[in-house]
């Protein structure tokens, strides 16, 4: 079984799965608990894992918001700074393509008041930068907009979107969803011109149901006003009460420590197989596209339109062989929101497929899955007359 779907999510790293044993069995006390030694150990294991975190991101670890990952931390910043804003209409600005957990976000605040603009983008997924400034308006209060593209691997120039935003007005939020960048792409939060990030471990070869939020301070140390989103508990500098999961903690420290270190390595490692994978396609007899053709993307990400079949009859013929899937597992039961922004019509969109491969997979899985696709693809297609 050849798994080529690292974009819903990674095998977890063994080195991680090692680290994280004795917190499930062993170390079990509550970080909170303070006085007694299995306590303390705990403790420091989840300030451990915080260190490695911030190290890997650049951000100080009192920036770090712990969360059960991705999801969260987008409904936890959307919400908490749209609620303790003193805009009395306020605005957000985000694009079409973004997470189901940021759109769903945006739409919940709108039958709350809140204004929403969703900006367009082009056929690779990239927006205008002239939209976006014109978008800003005196009660703007957050932009959100995506690192990079789980369904078709756009990646964005952040700086250059940062920069403007602030340009027209520093009291404007600005947070990227960086899930699918951390881990693939080097990220320097302190220099980069945002004030919040959201990512997930799972993406990058640490255990699922961990993640954060990551929001900077000002010059003089202090956080912006952000409303919880899990009320109770000292937890998280009282921003996310909630006991920590510190197995899992420990193993996000551990993968964000791996991923730092690997990281020049796994950009080159998966580029190099991009280049076959699109080499492979070309030579086999599949009459297909690649959505997002342009040159700033994440290469671990690509989105195929094969003309002729159904996405659905492929994926189900690959399952026991190959792991690909329609677009993104968190929206698989309606067709992708991301295809049709970028201009898919419906008959291309149920012929797309996603291949995300990652620092497992190696150049025969990509040969080979092309061998399959290939295969399937000869029995399924429909040739129009
Ligand atoms: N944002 C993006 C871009 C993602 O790709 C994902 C996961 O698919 C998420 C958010 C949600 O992450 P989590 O599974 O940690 O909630």
């Amino acid at each position: 079984m050849i798994y080529l779907d690292y974009a819903a999510t990674t095998p977890i790293d063994p080195q991680v799965y090692e680290d994280m044993k004795s917190y499930l069995l062993q170390q079990y006390g509550n970080p909170n608990g303070k006085y007694y030694t299995q306590a303390i150990e705990t403790k420091n294991a989840v300030d451990n894992a915080r260190e490695r975190v911030a190290k890997f991101l650049k951000c100080q670890m009192d920036e770090l918001i712990i969360t059960s990952g991705a999801s969260e931390a987008n409904n936890f910043i959307i919400k908490g700074i749209v609620d303790a804003s003193e805009q009395t209409n306020p605005h957000i600005v985000t694009t079409q393509i973004e997470h189901s957990s940021i759109l769903a976000t945006c739409k919940f605040l709108e039958k709350r008041g809140c204004k929403v603009t969703y900006l367009s983008v082009d056929d690779n997924g990239q927006i205008e930068l002239d939209d976006l400034r014109n978008a800003l308006t005196e009660e703007t209060t957050l932009v959100s907009i995506g690192w990079g593209n789980n369904e078709i691997g756009t990646l964005v120039d952040i700086q250059a979107i940062g920069n403007l935003i602030k340009n027209v007005s520093s009291q404007i939020f600005f947070h990227t969803d960086a899930t699918q960048a951390v881990g693939k792409v080097p990220i320097n939060f302190s220099k980069v011109n945002v004030d919040a990030l959201s990512f997930s471990a799972h993406k990058f070869y640490g255990p699922k149901g961990v993640g954060g939020a990551v929001i900077k301070r000002d010059k003089d140390g202090i956080l912006p006003k952000i409303t919880p989103l899990i009320h109770g508990g000292e937890q998280e500098m009282g921003l996310r009460g909630g006991t920590s999961a510190v197995a899992n903690i420990v193993g996000m420290g551990k993968a964000a420590e791996i991923a730092d270190k690997d990281l020049s390595v796994t950009i080159k490692h998966i580029e190099k197989l991009y280049r076959f994978l699109i080499e492979e396609l070309q030579k086999s007899s599949i009459s297909f596209k690649v959505n997002n053709f342009g040159s700033d993307r994440l290469f671990g990400i690509v989105s195929l339109t094969l003309y002729g079949v159904s996405n659905e009859l492929i994926i189900k013929a690959l399952a026991s062989d190959v792991a690909v899937s329609a677009g993104s597992a968190c929206s698989a039961t309606k067709p992708s929101h991301v295809l049709s922004a970028i201009g898919l019509n419906k008959d291309e969109i149920r012929s797309t497929i996603r291949v995300s491969f990652g620092k497992y997979t190696e150049v025969n899985d990509i040969r080979n899955s092309v061998k399959a696709i290939e295969k399937v693809y000869e029995k399924f297609r429909v040739i129009k007359s």
